[in-house]
């Protein structure tokens, strides 16, 4: 009896502690639509740089980031990302991308980050939301749904193209969305 009592809150806690999970997860998905529907000309690949400046936001390459591979700071209250110009031109999209999830996200915070932090893996719990944030707006869940269920296209390395990042980007977010094991 103690036992099931005790069992109840702790339920009760995780169920609540899963919906705010997905809750958060639901609102990380729709700024980057929001992102998307404001500022993006509707043609793939996105391309964040010029979304980022759409919104007021600097963009730069900067030798001087060292170890990290981008990083989001405030400048007499305009916005700047900068990213290593040594990052491959694909990978310097998704630092962008993730920067910017940082921007929508978490309020005027300073962040650089180095490769591990674009990493699925994240103990950070902003770092996951900037690269989920960065997944959505790079590979839009309905651009996806349009492209394999209405134009049949069914190639990974076409998708891969046409969103213009990297297969592993590509395989964690077709994953999620239910369309590879
Ligand atoms: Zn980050």
């Amino acid at each position: 009896m103690i036992d099931s009592i005790a069992k109840t809150p702790r339920m009760a806690k995780h169920l609540l502690r899963d919906g705010m999970m997905k809750g958060r997860k639901l609102m990380t998905k729709m700024a980057a639509q929001s992102m998307l529907s404001e500022f993006w000309d509707g043609n793939l690949p996105v391309n964040p740089a010029v979304i980022a400046r759409a919104a007021g936001i600097a963009v730069r390459q900067d030798p001087e980031l060292g170890t990290a591979v981008g990083r989001i700071q405030y400048e007499g209250g305009l916005a700047c990302i900068d990213v290593h110009p040594d990052t491959s031109a694909l990978r310097q999209r998704f630092v962008i991308a993730h920067e910017l999830g940082h921007f929508m996200l978490h309020g005027g915070a300073r962040f650089v980050d180095v490769e591990q932090e674009l990493e699925p893996i994240q103990l950070d719990i902003r770092e996951r939301q900037a690269n989920l944030f960065a997944l959505e707006l790079l590979i839009p869940s309905f651009a996806v749904e349009i492209l394999i269920y209405k134009r049949k296209i069914f190639s990974l390395e076409k998708l891969r193209t046409m969103f213009g990042v990297t297969d592993k980007a590509l395989h964690y977010k077709l994953r999620r969305l239910g369309w590879l094991p």
